[in-house]
């Protein structure tokens, strides 16, 4: 297809959706098994059950089970639904569903709609092909799959069919984790039990649950399906592997909180409906950096809830781009040259009475507390850093941190200067007198109201507290955020605990001047990782060196943080994650590593050697030929230097490109013959990017040379800005 027509295709398939009329409160969680639903269908005993259950982490009595299964199934067959499915998130870092008819024979010749409790709580999917890490043998391939209570059933609406899909956990018939919840519902229970520690310390009597709450800024690309389907790069890598950048990129700073694009919104508007309707509240949508980059941000959830209605939300962004002739693109970096996608993880922790823990707030007693799980927290990240770093390494996320437009690899605090002034006052032991703003007194130091304002205006700062949460924003856009939020949770248990000990150990003083004595000896040592200023910096990458704060740019260097005696220790104390568990997370996501470029590489080499090589040879030809002809009608005398000139350009770059890709070639061949893992990932991340960059320079300046018609590649300008 030739580019013009493209274009007049993008225009014309697009056709506005009709009209909603319906406010969002009428229809949100429709397509939910909530709690509305259950209180309609179930009795107030049952519904007392399963809270308890829920609560104290009890499975459920077989009566109780059974009521909800069959209170279940109505309610899936009234929405259409024909089949149930276990929904889970195997460490592909996908969801994974296998689908049952609601059918039981009835004699030989009918059937009947079947569901029972045993069929809703657990399932027994042949888990040999999901990846253990080692976790499993083939001869006892068996994974269970457990429902989670406290994620709502939904139902999956796929073209014209309806699927009754149940969260649920994924272990092996061993009993390790094969997924990505159980180690986050581990983590739960772990932060909350060391949070209540605290609170109990601190007086705290009508606090009786702390939970970590997520809410998940998504970035993502979309580009015409037409060109999309011109690409092998982008269908099998999900990125481009070759492409000049356009004439205009970014610079003109008119994309970021633009007015949306008709189409684009038309699309939104599509995917909000389907969110409303699954009880996922999607609030902000807008134009992000990068043309053609969106963003959508749901309010925030408790954790777990935020991480499946994530995964929901990564999976309906597809789905309804296909219903709008459009590809989503949620790779982390899929045009060189031009911003990349991240997805900020905010987080914070609250009680079941309504506490923000974050939160600064108004008297003596709030303050305490904060200042306390906010130095557990940057404690937290002192200590582990490089965990924190290891739980987003991914090839994707390779190309962006660093890359001047996401935080750099080196993981740092932003606090903001008046937090970090407290602090010093704090360790200092003066007291800070902040004018007018000074609103108590705790004997020590006067604290002043934060305003959310002066908290956050850094963006390059890969962890930053933002006024009443924190920010980890180097997680990738097409990451899980279960495996980060896992992280967080066991590392933040362990420093409230670790703190709550020292507290402990000062019974016999009063707890705020307990409190600011420990925050005083804790901030000695962890301030080190604080960091106000621009971290894109080369000034910041010359201090952090001085600080030894490491700076881990590849994935195989950042993921070796998972294997330590430090990472076993922590990880199998708080029975989050044991050994095998944690070892089996570090092999996969090496083996992803290395699987997702090789991915790259043979596409590479696909497109090198059967679209850019003839294509280039091609031109070549066709500018032999025309100084032939040249030659041929206007004789020698003719001067046709600046067409040879030209002729002897392409002729060597098409050398080069030939040259180049038996180079990639050859190390590729290299690469396979090395067993160990983990020197075989260090190779790619060193020889094997050298040699696909430099192989894609030579593809890329082509491009700029050659006849546009010849050119067998949609172009980033096409891409970017046709749609
Ligand atoms: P930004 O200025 O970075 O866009 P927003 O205030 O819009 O920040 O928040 C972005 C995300 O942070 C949203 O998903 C929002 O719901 C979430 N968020 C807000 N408060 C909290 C909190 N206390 N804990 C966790 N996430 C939160
Ligand atoms: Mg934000």
């Amino acid at each position: 297809m030739n580019r013009n027509q493209i274009s007049i295709v993008a225009e014309r398939i697009y056709e506005p959706e009709k009209k909603k009329d319906k406010p969002i409160s009428s229809y949100f969680g429709e397509d939910t098994f909530n709690t509305n639903e259950m209180r309609k269908r179930l009795s107030k005993p049952v519904l007392k059950k399963i809270e308890n259950a829920k609560k104290t982490d009890k499975s459920l009595d077989q009566e109780t089970a059974d009521a909800v299964a069959k209170a279940m199934k109505e309610w899936a067959l009234q929405k259409g639904a024909t089949h149930y499915a276990h929904w889970f998130q195997p460490m592909t870092g996908a969801t994974a569903e296998k689908h049952d008819a609601f059918i039981e024979l009835k004699g030989q010749d009918n059937v009947i709609e079947y569901f029972s409790a045993r069929e809703l709580i657990q399932g027994e999917p042949d888990a040999s092909s999901f990846p253990s890490g080692g976790i499993r043998a083939t001869f006892e391939a068996r994974g269970y799959t457990v429902w989670d209570m406290s994620s709502p059933a939904f139902i999956k609406k796929n073209g014209i069919s309806c699927t009754l899909c149940i969260p649920c956990a994924f272990i092996s018939y061993t009993g390790e984790a094969l997924d990505k919840k159980t180690p986050l519902l581990r983590a739960e229970r772990a932060i909350e039990k060391s949070a209540m520690r605290i609170l109990k310390l601190l007086g705290n009597t009508t606090s009786t649950k702390v939970n970590s709450n997520c809410g998940a800024e998504q970035e993502y690309f979309l580009i015409d399906k037409n060109y999309y389907y011109k690409r092998e790069d982008l269908v099998l890598a999900g990125c481009t592997v070759f492409g000049a950048a356009p004439a205009k990129g970014q610079e003109l700073e008119d994309q970021y909180f633009g007015s949306i694009k008709e189409r684009i919104q038309s699309y939104m508007h599509d995917v909000e409906e389907t969110l409303y309707k699954l009880g996922i509240p999607a609030k902000t949508r807008h134009n992000e950096v990068a043309p053609s980059q969106y963003e959508i941000a749901p309010i925030y959830e408790s954790t777990n809830i935020a991480a499946d209605h994530n995964q929901l939300i990564m999976d309906t962004l597809r789905t309804v781009a296909k219903r709008h002739h459009l590809s989503l693109l949620l790779h982390e970096k899929p045009f060189a040259e031009i911003n990349g996608s991240g997805k900020h993880l905010n987080w914070s922790l609250s009680t079941d009475d309504g506490i923000n823990l974050l939160n600064p707030g108004k008297t003596p007693h709030d303050n305490i507390q904060f200042l306390i799980f906010l130095s557990a927290v940057i404690r937290a990240v002192h200590k582990h850093g490089d965990i924190l770093r290891a739980s987003v390494a991914s090839s994707g996320n390779d190309h962006r941190l660093g890359a001047q437009e996401a935080p750099p690899a080196i993981i740092s605090v932003f606090l903001g200067d008046q937090l970090t002034k407290i602090l010093e006052d704090i360790d200092e032991g003066i007291s800070t007198k902040a004018a007018d703003q000074a609103i108590i007194d705790l004997g020590i130091s006067s604290l002043p109201i934060l305003s959310k304002d002066s908290t956050d205006r850094n963006r390059t700062s890969p962890f930053a507290f933002t006024g009443n949460k924190f920010e980890f924003r180097a997680v990738g856009s097409s990451q899980s955020v279960a495996f980060p939020a896992t992280i967080m949770n066991t590392i933040v248990a362990e420093s409230i605990d670790e703190i709550a000990q020292k507290l402990e150990a000062k019974k016999n003083t009063d707890i705020k001047k307990a409190t600011l004595e420990v925050i005083r000896e804790e901030y000695k040592i962890f301030k080190n990782i604080i960091f106000n200023g621009d971290g894109y910096s080369v000034e910041w990458h010359n201090e952090a060196e001085k600080r030894e704060l490491p700076n881990l740019r590849t994935t195989p260097q950042a993921l070796s943080a998972l294997i330590t005696q430090k990472a076993y220790t922590l990880f199998e104390k708080y029975e989050v994650l044991n050994n095998i568990e944690l070892e089996s997370r570090y092999t996969i996501r090496l083996e992803r590593f290395i699987r997702d470029i090789d991915i790259e590489i043979k596409a590479m080499l696909n497109i090198a050697q059967t679209q850019i090589l003839p294509a280039g040879l091609s031109y070549q030809t066709n500018i032999a030929d025309s100084i032939a002809k040249t030659i041929k009608v206007l004789g020698n005398e003719i001067n046709i230097d600046l067409e040879k000139n030209l002729l002897k350009t392409v002729s060597d770059l098409n050398c080069e490109i030939l040259e180049k890709t038996n180079s990639l070639k050859n190390n590729y061949t290299q690469a396979s013959q090395i067993c160990d893992k983990n020197e075989k990932a260090i190779y790619y991340a060193y020889k094997m990017k050298e040699s696909m960059t430099s192989l894609r320079n030579a593809v890329d300046l082509l491009e700029t040379l050659i006849d546009d018609d010849k050119w067998p590649l949609p172009k980033f300008w096409e891409m970017l800005f046709i749609c």
